[in-house]
């Protein structure tokens, strides 16, 4: 099956449905300027039981978009955007691309819409708009091999990694083109205390001595809801879980490690500098995760997971 084309679907832009064309923002704008938009990035599940699209964890995707619109006093989107006209917008958006069949991502943003308006925020008018891709994969799903990157993290009193902000991302550019260049897969970021944050778009996961460990959302990090899945999923099957900070050198000697995030899903962690994790394969805990994490995306769960879906 081809992939869903984008580039000829319909965007939703300025209040209204257009073709994805004309979804554009200006050169003068403080969005290409400054960064200065916020978005989240959800899936949308083709279910083969009941032969219907369904988007994961919607209202989270939601509340987080809203919470990093207030951590950037975008203060007219919750008010503007209750979660009925936001779901009943995703519906529309993904009917109308005709998406049938397959797994795809639908990326929502609130930018401020202003031309020439240095680097202000507060009462300038800013916008939503969504749309939709192809999931595809960003990294081999077998696993990778990652580096501790020479960045560190941006630390949540420069620019909050808690807010899902676009100028924010800069950091994770600069790890993953020194990552690659390199030869690496991806990079790890530690923050300025050397503790381990998170991946360049996704969360970091260890296993030690059969516990599920992951670094404390206060430690410079986006709040991935594929993170939390993933916490509740370990919960179901007895895993223990913890959250706190891990240390470099927790990677190294790591029984496992993976990480998580909604266009990453669950993948293996090989290697971090060049230290093989666990045999060098995905381990135990993480296949039973992310076999987990499938099942609730796609409905095949037994209706375990039932209230993460929401039919599109
Ligand atoms: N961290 C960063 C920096 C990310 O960009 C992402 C992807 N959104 C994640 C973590 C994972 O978040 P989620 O599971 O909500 O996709």
């Amino acid at each position: 099956m081809t992939p869903f084309d984008y580039t000829r679907g319909t965007a939703f832009f300025r209040e209204s449905f257009v073709p994805f064309g004309e979804a554009n923002v200006s050169i003068a704008s403080s969005p290409v300027l400054y960064g200065l938009s916020v978005y989240t990035v959800f899936s949308v599940n083709w279910n083969e039981t009941d032969k219907k699209m369904y988007a994961f964890r919607l209202k989270e995707h939601y509340e987080r978009l809203v919470n990093s619109a207030k951590i950037m006093d975008f203060h007219g989107f919750a008010p503007a955007w209750p979660y009925e006209r936001f779901e009943a917008t995703i519906k529309d958006l993904v009917e109308k691309n005709g998406i049938q069949g397959e797994d795809v991502l639908v990326r929502a943003t609130i930018f401020v819409d202003a031309l020439i308006a240095g680097t202000k925020i507060h009462g300038l008018p800013h916008v939503f708009a969504a749309y939709v891709y192809p999931i595809g994969s960003i990294l081999p799903g077998v696993g990778i091999n990652m580096c501790v990157s020479s960045w560190i993290r941006n630390a949540d009193n420069a620019i909050p990694s808690r807010a899902k902000v676009n100028g924010g991302y800069v950091n994770a550019c600069l790890m993953k083109n020194e990552a690659i260049l390199d030869g690496y897969d991806d990079a790890i970021a530690l923050d300025e205390h050397g503790h381990v944050t998170e991946a360049t778009v996704a969360n970091v996961f260890i296993v030690r001595n059969g516990a599920l460990i992951t670094p404390s959302a206060n430690n410079d990090l986006l709040e991935g809801i594929t993170r939390r899945s993933v916490m509740e999923i370990a919960k179901k099957l007895g895993v223990p879980t913890e959250e706190r900070a891990v240390d470099r050198t927790e990677l190294y000697i790591a029984d496992e490690a993976f990480i998580s995030g909604t266009s990453a899903r669950l993948i293996p962690i090989l290697s971090v500098d060049k230290r093989p994790i666990g045999g060098g394969v995905a381990g135990p805990i993480t296949q039973q995760l992310s076999a987990e994490y499938g099942k609730a995306q796609h409905g095949t769960d037994g209706g375990a997971y039932a209230a993460w879906r929401t039919e599109i």
